[in-house]
C-alpha cells in the first residue's frame, strides 16, 4: 500500500523571481505604487545577487510542488544567464522568457532596438538555454517591435508571452495611442497564435476574448498576485465558454503554493457565477500542470507526490484525494 499519491509536477508559467523580495513590502495604495517599490528592487539587482536569490526562490518553488517555471525576465542579459544557472542548481526546469522592452521602465530593462533584443535571444539559444519570446507589454513595446517579434516567434516555432489587460490604465493608454485595445493590437501585429500566452487578461472584453479563441492563444492567470495587487477578477466562465486554455503563474511570488492558486481561481469563478464546480477538479489540476508546461513549450517535467499520511488528508477517501488537495490543503502536503 502506497502512502503517496502521484501527481504531475505543478508549473508556474509566469514568474518574476526577484519580486519574492517584495513580499510584505510595497504596501502602497495601488498597483502603480507597488510598481515603484518593484522598480527600486530591480534597480539594485546584480548577476551575483540573481544567481543566489533566484536559487533560493526556485528551491522554495520546488518544495511547494512546482517542478517547472517560465521566468519572465526583464532585468538584463547577464542576469538572464544567472537565472538559468540558478534554476539548474535548484533542480527546477526553466524556460527563460526573455523580455523585450522598448520604452519606459528602467535603463536596464530596455534594448536599444528590436534587433538588439533578437540578438540577445539568439545568444541565449546558442548557449543552450530554453528560451521564449516575451514582449513585455503593449506599454513597453512599440507596434513595430511587436510585428518583428511576432514574425520571429512564428518562424522559429517559439512560445510568445506578453502581459496584457492587467490594469484599466494600460488599456486606456493603448486606446489613446492605437485606438484599439491591447489584445486587438497584439492580433493586428501578428503576436497571437497557438504558442501565445497572454499574462493576466483580467480586463479583456468580448472581442479580445474572441480574438484569443480564434487564434488558439491561452491566458496565464496569476490569482494570488492579482488579488494582492488589486487587479480585478478574471472572467473565468466567459473564458471557458470561448474554449481559451488557462494556465497559472506565481508571478510576483508573494506566496508559493500551486494548490492555493488553483483554489483562488475556482473561488473567483464560483463567486462570479454563484454556483460551485465551475472548473472540475481534474481540469484545475491540469491547468496547474500540463497546461503550464505546454504554455512554456516544455514536453517533459518531473512529477511529484502528495503525502497521504499528512494530517490535512487524514480520513479522506482515495477517490476524494485530488479534490481535498485543491480545496483543503496547502503545498506542505506535496513531496517534490
Ligand atoms: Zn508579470
Amino acid at each position: 500500500m502506497s502512502d503517496r499519491h502521484p501527481l504531475p509536477g505543478f508549473v508556474t508559467a509566469h514568474s518574476h523571481a526577484f519580486q519574492r523580495a517584495l513580499r510584505g513590502r510595497g504596501q502602497g495604495d495601488d498597483f502603480w505604487a507597488w510598481r515603484d517599490a518593484m522598480l527600486e528592487v530591480a534597480e539594485g539587482l546584480t548577476p551575483g545577487g540573481v544567481r543566489q536569490s533566484y536559487e533560493e526562490t526556485y528551491r522554495e518553488m520546488r518544495a511547494a510542488g512546482y517542478t517547472a517555471v517560465g521566468e519572465f525576465h526583464y532585468v538584463g542579459l547577464p542576469e538572464a544567464k544567472a537565472a538559468v544557472e540558478a534554476a539548474q542548481a535548484a533542480g527546477i526546469e526553466l524556460v527563460l522568457l526573455l523580455s523585450a522592452y522598448g520604452r519606459g521602465g528602467l535603463d536596464r530593462f530596455r534594448q536599444a532596438s528590436v534587433s538588439e533584443y533578437l540578438g540577445q535571444v539568439e545568444e541565449l539559444r546558442a548557449a543552450g538555454a530554453r528560451v521564449g519570446l516575451a514582449p513585455h507589454s503593449v506599454r513597453a513595446c512599440p507596434a513595430g517591435w511587436l510585428e518583428e517579434i511576432g514574425r520571429y516567434a512564428e518562424r522559429e516555432g517559439l512560445v510568445l508571452h506578453v502581459h496584457a489587460d492587467e490594469q484599466p490604465k494600460e488599456i486606456e493608454e493603448c486606446l489613446a495611442e492605437h485606438r484599439i485595445r491591447p489584445i486587438e493590437l497584439l492580433a493586428r501585429t501578428g503576436c497571437l497564435g497557438p504558442r501565445t500566452t497572454i499574462v493576466h487578461g483580467t480586463h479583456a472584453d468580448e472581442n479580445e476574448l474572441s480574438l484569443l479563441a480564434e487564434s488558439g492563444a491561452g491566458i496565464c492567470v496569476c490569482p494570488l498576485t492579482e488579488a494582492n495587487l488589486g487587479d480585478g477578477f478574471l472572467p473565468v466562465a466567459r473564458i471557458r465558454e470561448h474554449g481559451i486554455p488557462l494556465c497559472i503563474g506565481s508571478d510576483s511570488n508573494v506566496r508559493l503554493d500551486p494548490l492555493e492558486e488553483l483554489r483562488e481561481l475556482e473561488g473567483i469563478a464560483r463567486r462570479q457565477e454563484l454556483r460551485r464546480n465551475v472548473i472540475p477538479v481534474p481540469e484545475l489540476l491540469s491547468i496547474g500542470a500540463a497546461a503550464g508546461a505546454q504554455a512554456i513549450g516544455l514536453d517533459d517535467w518531473p512529477g511529484i507526490e502528495a503525502d497521504l499520511g499528512h494530517l490535512s488528508l487524514a480520513g479522506v477517501d482515495e477517490g476524494d484525494v485530488e479534490a481535498a488537495l485543491v480545496f483543503g490543503c496547502g503545498a506542505d502536503v506535496l513531496v517534490a
